[in-house]
């Protein structure tokens, strides 16, 4: 008789690039996972090799509306994350983060489970504190072009910590800073993708501003390690807590990096900043790194080698496809 009770995790947004990553890991861990996704920001290829998996189920569904399944966890993932796509239907991305929060609660609270919230460091806005610690409350513009996202997850950090005091709900928040690695999308805007398949089209660079503004970087295999760690924690640590590398570069930095590593002939050209682009960030991990005991293990430059290669074999596999 087996008497090994299998975790059952379900993961919403669980085909994105984070999703996919944790789906792997959760699995790797002996779960029995459910990735629920509307494939809004994503492709399914990200979840293919999952699918033969016994323990790897998917449901297409919006968390904007309720769902009735049974579960021991949850980790709440879905919302688009690059500003090109959270900007394509404003309205959508809020709802998602509010009303995804709102069904995704109310099941944790029926079946009395545990539950994490993907928040960001976007809570803290354009931040006047550098760098920035979990205590600080930001400086978030409620109006602008980035508030779909900023004021969704500030709102469904609230929900949480709510469904805590007034349900007793076990709840996990996190705010994530800047992570990048294999199957982020091509596409999607976000800068390191960005600046590696440009690099290594040898297309010309495009800095937003003057570069001179900074992100801390960090890979994704760090940021799953600390997911799972934290989900383990006791009931009473509830976060919220910086996720991220506190290693800051600016962004000419990066493209730097990245052409050096790719050994591109691109130039850099200069566009014009986006409205409420933040200046700096870099998280103050010392909650993560106290009670967690974690800190990220992979440095910028061992972090771009592999994704430039995932980009290297994506690209190449696209243009034979378009060569067929
Ligand atoms: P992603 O866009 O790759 O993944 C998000 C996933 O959610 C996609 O698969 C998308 O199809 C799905 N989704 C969107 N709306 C949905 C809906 N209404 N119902 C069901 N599924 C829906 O983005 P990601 O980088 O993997 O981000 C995952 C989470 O982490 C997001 O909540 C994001 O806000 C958070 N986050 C990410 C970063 C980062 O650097 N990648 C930083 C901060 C926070
Ligand atoms: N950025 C850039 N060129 C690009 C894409 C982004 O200079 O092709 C800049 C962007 O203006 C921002 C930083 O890189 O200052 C990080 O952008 P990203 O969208 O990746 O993340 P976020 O702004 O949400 O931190």
């Amino acid at each position: 008789m087996n008497l090994h009770i299998q975790k059952r995790v379900l993961v919403t947004g669980g085909s994105g690039f984070l999703g996919s990553h944790l789906c792997e890991k959760l699995l790797l861990e002996g779960c029995s996972v459910i990735c629920l996704d509307n494939f809004f920001s994503s492709s399914k290829s990200n979840i293919h090799h999952l699918l033969t998996n016994p323990n790897f189920e998917v449901i297409r569904h919006d968390v904007t509306f309720p769902i009735y399944i049974e579960v021991d966890e949850i980790y709440n993932l879905a919302c688009p994350a690059s500003p090109i796509h959270y900007q394509l239907d404003p309205v959508q991305t809020t709802k998602t983060s509010v009303h995804g929060a709102i069904n995704m609660l109310g099941l944790a609270k029926r079946l009395k489970a545990r539950i994490f919230q993907a928040s960001t460091s976007e809570v803290y806005g354009d931040p006047l504190c550098h760098p920035q610690k979990e205590t600080y409350w930001g400086n978030v513009n409620p109006i602008g072009s980035r508030s779909c996202y900023d004021e969704g997850k500030r709102c469904a950090e609230t929900l949480f910590f709510d469904y805590n005091r007034q349900h007793n709900l076990s709840i996990k928040v996190v705010r994530i800073f800047n992570t990048y690695g294999p199957r982020m999308h091509p596409n999607d805007g976000r800068v390191v993708s960005n600046f590696i398949v440009q690099a290594l089209s040898n297309k010309p660079i495009t800095i937003y501003g003057d570069g001179t503004q900074s992100r801390s970087f960090c890979y994704i295999d760090d940021l799953t390690s600390a997911f799972i760690k934290f989900m383990a924690t006791p009931a009473k640590l509830t976060g919220p807590m910086n996720l991220g590398n506190p290693v800051e570069f600016t962004i000419m930095e990066l493209a730097e990096k990245i052409i050096k590593l790719i050994g591109s002939k691109s130039e850099l050209v200069f566009e014009q900043l986006p409205q409420d682009d933040p200046t700096q960030r870099r998280p103050d991990i010392s909650l993560a790194k106290k009670s967690l005991d974690w800190v990220p293990a992979i440095s910028l430059d061992e972090g771009l080698e592999k994704t430039i290669s995932y980009f290297d074999h994506f690209l190449s596999e696209s243009s034979e496809l378009n060569n067929d």
